[in-house]
């Protein structure tokens, strides 16, 4: 399977906007990937919005289209599994099934895990996902991007100064996962992001990001674009650090175009959800070129 670039993105869909595979595919697809995207949910809008309608697929439609899948023997062309918001428990549990069936068509597979629980101390997914995530997802995952509370929800530990981060990093080291993102943390100086890269038997990183726009102003949809160009990233260099900066700085990128081009500039209480969407697509060009400014510091 060498030199096969081909995604299945288990990620949600939104008919306007742009979080979930509507935010993975199109990086994904620039960066020379085929992407299989099996959408979880087909909701209207993500759900910071007023309101949000659409069906949520169950775990016996994601068996059900999976069995297409392998019964055309097309398990062997995937290098990569990604999987971001999932909002039901035994969708989750068949989540897993089907990467022990990809792994036997092919064993080289990675899996890149988005564990997509919550932030800021609350979780917006049912509590029943996090044993799932904890003792059954996690373990098989080689790259899982968390934020900072989805750590302490998985490590059952506060993550409050870095050396807590190192320490849950080697949480999951110990289950044999090779590489951890956490994409962004308030461990960082008033006004920076800081997020950190931690590796088996190799580098730790940290990389400072200014945070961009007002105090209050928040996007939706980065964490599952920093997902997806890590993925990118990481398989078409054997260099990590490079990884994460490239990663960082189309993410950097966007956000900018998107604050710049927000079509009144008001304090953000008054700042429409449809204002903050990414614009991804009109970032084509930082998608394939990313121009490094934020360094990684090694630690
Ligand atoms: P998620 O919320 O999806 O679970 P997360 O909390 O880590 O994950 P974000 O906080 O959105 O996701 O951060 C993801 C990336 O988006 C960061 O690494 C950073 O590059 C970028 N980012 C998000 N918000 C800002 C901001 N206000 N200014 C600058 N960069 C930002
Ligand atoms: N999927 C859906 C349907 C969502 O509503 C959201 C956030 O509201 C997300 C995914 C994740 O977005 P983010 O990348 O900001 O965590
Ligand atoms: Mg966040
Ligand atoms: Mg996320």
């Amino acid at each position: 399977t060498t030199g096969v670039k081909r995604v299945l993105s288990i990620q949600s869909h939104v008919v306007h906007g742009y979080v979930g595979n509507k935010v993975a595919t199109f990086p994904l697809q620039l960066l020379g990937f085929d992407v299989d995207p099996l959408n979880s949910v087909q909701f209207s809008n993500h759900t910071g919005y007023n309101c949000f309608k659409g069906p949520i697929s169950t775990e016996k439609e994601l068996a059900n289209i999976f069995e297409g899948l392998e019964e055309n023997k097309l398990l062997g062309h995937y290098s990569h599994l990604l999987t971001g918001y999932i909002g039901n428990p035994l969708f989750l549990r068949q989540v897993g099934e089907i990467l022990r069936r990809i792994r036997i068509a092919n064993p080289d597979l990675i899996y890149v895990c988005d564990p997509v629980m919550g932030d800021n101390g609350s979780m917006y997914v049912p509590k029943e996902l996090l044993p799932v995530y904890r003792d059954e997802i996690i373990p098989l995952a080689d790259i899982v991007t968390p934020n900072q509370y989805e750590v302490e929800l998985l490590t059952g530990k506060e993550v409050r100064s870095e050396a807590a981060v190192w320490e849950a990093m080697d949480w999951f080291h110990e289950r044999k996962i090779k590489t951890v993102v956490i994409s962004s943390s308030d461990l960082g100086q008033p006004g920076i992001l800081r997020a950190f890269l931690s590796q088996i038997n190799g580098p730790r990183l940290a990389i400072d990001i200014p945070k961009q726009g007002d105090k209050d102003l928040f996007f939706t949809g980065t964490g599952d674009l920093f997902a997806s160009l890590f993925l990118a990233h990481s398989h078409a260099s054997g260099d990590v650090t490079e990884a994460f900066e490239k990663t960082i700085a189309t993410l950097q990128a966007v956000i900018r175009r998107t604050v710049e081009q927000m079509p009144r500039q008001r304090s953000s209480g008054s700042v429409q959800a449809w204002e903050r969407e990414l614009k991804l697509i009109q970032s084509k060009s930082e998608i394939e070129h990313p121009k490094v400014v934020l360094k990684a510091q090694r630690l």
